[in-house]
């Protein structure tokens, strides 16, 4: 560790609460490599945490942020802001025609946003019960913890919100039985990120969408983590086939730029009238400028197109290492959002990548994942099977197995 990490180490541990415990500094990023304080160079399968889905400082988003932020970095939603429904606009067509965007600053805000807007459609029939899923996660306010399906987040923050209950995931008997005459909606992702790269079975989700049509229940989904390219279409719920009424997302939204978003379909798009929701800063034009240069690179650098390539031949090759490993159970996702499923804790596979200079996550416990830019080059996806490689037999033989 360099002097330079040390020192800030120091101030972070006077001075930061300690809600996270970094082991490393980057001071610098370009597409998908990393920089430490000391020179070192990273691969990065990470981004963020599937945040900056066109790599490190993305001309196009340096560019529209450079742009922006000499013209106007603010201006109150008390005021018409000529970028805001512009991205509302191209969002909604791209998703749910006929529905309506509000933007926000992040995942958790976006979620409960979306609470909110299904409560007072519920409210309006006197329910207002949402069900979530075993293993989702929604965020750390109170009302998005309340919708997370792990306790251990809840954990000495009672009481906690009334009004949620989960059911097992991919389970629509259970979902079945869980539906009283209380419930509004129903809230999940269709694949769930922090839970393990847990996909949704396409037959449930469609027998989902069914009992919601049948009983008036709004489908929320929470595509935070899995929308906005991740799965190989604009949105998550697009390779599912299965529509959501609301949808909320965040994470790679702008790059990295703070930003969260509802985009609430038809049947609902109206339920938030004047003066029922707000936030200061949402949809202020430096995010809003970010997040089209995030479109337009959907629409004319081939992201999506490269996302599927890249994730199937990531996803083929991590299988083939895989078979010669007991401790590897499988590999899942869809996209490039994979998971490396063990039948151990993963921390320590992640560990030993970090040594080797490749960035990445766990999900799980059990579960190393991977989240690389969606314009993540061959030769770079090849460089990570050699390193996972390599990190898999090191692995075997720290864990004394073969
Ligand atoms: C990260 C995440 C959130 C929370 O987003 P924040 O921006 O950290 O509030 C919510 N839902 C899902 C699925 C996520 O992955």
């Amino acid at each position: 560790m360099g002097k330079l990490f040390e020192e800030t180490a120091d101030k972070f541990k006077s001075y930061v609460m300690p809600t996270y415990a970094p082991s490393i500094m980057f001071v610098r990023g370009k597409d998908a490599r990393l920089w430490d304080d000391e020179g070192n160079e990273y691969l990065d399968f990470a981004s963020g945490i599937a945040v900056c889905s066109l790599g490190h400082c993305n001309d196009r988003v340096t560019r529209a942020i450079q742009e922006q932020c000499s013209k106007l970095v603010h201006i109150s939603n008390l005021y018409m802001n000529e970028l805001m429904p512009r991205l509302a606009e191209k969002l909604v067509k791209e998703s749910l025609p006929g529905g309506k965007a509000f933007f926000c600053n992040s995942g958790a805000e976006a979620n409960e946003g979306m609470i909110k807007l299904a409560r007072k459609y519920g409210n309006k029939t006197g329910r207002n019960h949402i069900i979530s899923m075993e293993n989702s996660f929604h965020g750390r306010t109170l009302a998005t913890l309340a919708a997370t399906g792990r306790a251990k987040y809840r954990k000495g923050f009672e009481p906690d919100m009334p009004g949620f209950s989960q059911v097992p995931f991919n389970d629509i008997e259970a979902l079945k039985a869980a539906i009283t005459p209380d419930t509004c909606a129903v809230m999940l992702e269709m694949l769930q990120g922090e839970g393990g790269v847990f996909p949704a079975d396409k037959d449930y989700l469609k027998a989902v969408r069914a009992l919601c049509d049948e009983k008036d229940i709004l489908l929320l989904c929470d595509e935070v983590q899995c929308g906005m390219g991740r799965l190989g279409t604009r949105f998550a719920y697009q390779k599912f086939g299965v529509e959501p009424d609301i949808i909320t997302m965040a994470k790679a939204i702008a790059n990295g730029f703070p930003m969260g978003a509802i985009i609430a379909g038809k049947k609902c798009a109206d339920v938030f009238e004047v003066g029922n929701h707000a936030s200061t800063f949402g949809g202020t034009p430096l995010a809003c400028a970010a997040a089209l240069a995030v479109q337009d690179a959907f629409d004319q650098d081939g992201v999506l197109e490269n996302c599927e390539k890249e994730g199937e031949f990531l996803r083929s090759e991590l299988a083939k290492i895989g078979e010669k490993y007991s401790f590897v159970k499988t590999v899942r996702g869809m996209g490039l959002m994979i998971g490396v499923v063990l039948d151990r804790p993963a921390g320590g596979l992640a560990s030993i990548l970090l040594k080797d200079k490749m960035v990445a996550l766990t999900a799980g416990e059990t579960v190393l994942r991977l989240v690389p830019p969606l314009t993540i080059t061959r030769n770079d996806s090849k460089l990570a099977i050699e390193k996972i490689g390599k990190a898999l037999a090191e692995f075997a033989k720290q864990e004394g197995l073969q």
